[in-house]
């Protein structure tokens, strides 16, 4: 079993985030080690404001004793972070241990804007906190935010993706995941210079938390071996059938994150 560490928000309802990556990653068979980088009464869209506790205290504590415990982690997948301070722990931590995979998805903003409470100075963080991944899935706008390149819904995505890659290491991969292709909505990287584009059909309406459960299939997968071609088809057609289960159950709040049990049956199939 390989142990995965998996650091982003942990929003009590809603179903997103580490509540979506935990049965994922465990259905994987990962040994999950959850780490929480802030506590919330809900998520962020739609319930009004949340009871929040910043852990930036707590972290610096788990990590004296996670290294007094010698303990070590193979794989690390980075999502929701929060601050520029938790940023610099967490690349400090993570510089100290030797993983096969990182892969973070650097949570900075949506539809061109950055989130409430991000600035420059976050960005640059995330720029530090990116440079060891082996792989990256920004959206479109963190793209753009993350190179500095103007925001376009529909980008020239062989200038943003290789403006990308150069803020990475050699090897590296720079995926975006939300790139709209005809009636598609997929993810693009760079193969030898090309573009690469792997998606499923749009379905109709926005769910919480697609994101987010995207980049814990993505680094499963990864970590299981797979290629990231394969990787990035299996994520999108498992993504499209939860979104597609979700759409089914007719719901009346559409505020809880998507059905998750065909990624899980897929997994386990
Ligand atoms: P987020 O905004 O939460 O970061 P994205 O919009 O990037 O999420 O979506 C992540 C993935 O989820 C997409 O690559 C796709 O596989 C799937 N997805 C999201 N929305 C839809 C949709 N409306 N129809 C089908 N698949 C979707
Ligand atoms: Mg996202």
């Amino acid at each position: 079993m390989a142990s995965i560490l998996v650091a982003e928000d942990l929003s009590a309802v809603g179903g997103i985030s580490l509540s979506a990556a935990v049965p994922v990653l465990t259905a994987m068979d990962y040994q999950v080690a959850v780490l929480p980088t802030s506590l919330l009464s809900t998520h962020t869209s739609g319930y009004g404001r949340p009871a929040i506790v910043d852990l930036a205290q707590w972290l610096p504590q788990v990590f004296q004793h996670w290294t007094a415990a010698e303990l070590d982690f193979q794989q690390a997948l980075i999502g929701y972070v929060g601050s520029v301070e938790l940023c610099q722990l967490l690349t400090t931590y993570l510089q100290a241990q030797a993983l096969d995979l990182l892969v973070v998805d650097p949570v900075l903003g949506d539809l061109g804007r950055l989130y409430d409470g991000f600035d420059a100075d976050y960005v640059a963080a995330m720029r530090r906190l990116i440079a060891p991944a082996d792989v990256i899935l920004p959206n479109v706008t963190e793209a753009c935010l993350l190179t500095g390149l103007s925001y376009q819904d529909q980008p020239a995505l062989v200038t943003l993706l290789t403006q990308l890659q150069g803020l990475l290491k050699p090897g590296a991969k720079a995926v975006i995941t939300d790139v709209t292709q005809a009636d598609k909505i997929g993810c693009a990287w760079l193969t030898d210079g090309q573009v690469q584009f792997v998606g499923q059909p749009r379905l109709a309406g926005h769910y919480n938390g697609t994101g987010d459960t995207l980049a814990a299939v993505l680094t499963g997968l990864l970590g299981q071996g797979h290629d990231l071609k394969t990787s990035v088809t299996l994520a999108n057609q498992w993504l499209n059938a939860a979104v597609a289960a979700t759409l089914a159950e007719h719901r009346t709040d559409a505020r809880q994150g998507i059905n998750l049990k065909p990624i899980l049956k897929a997994i386990l199939a």
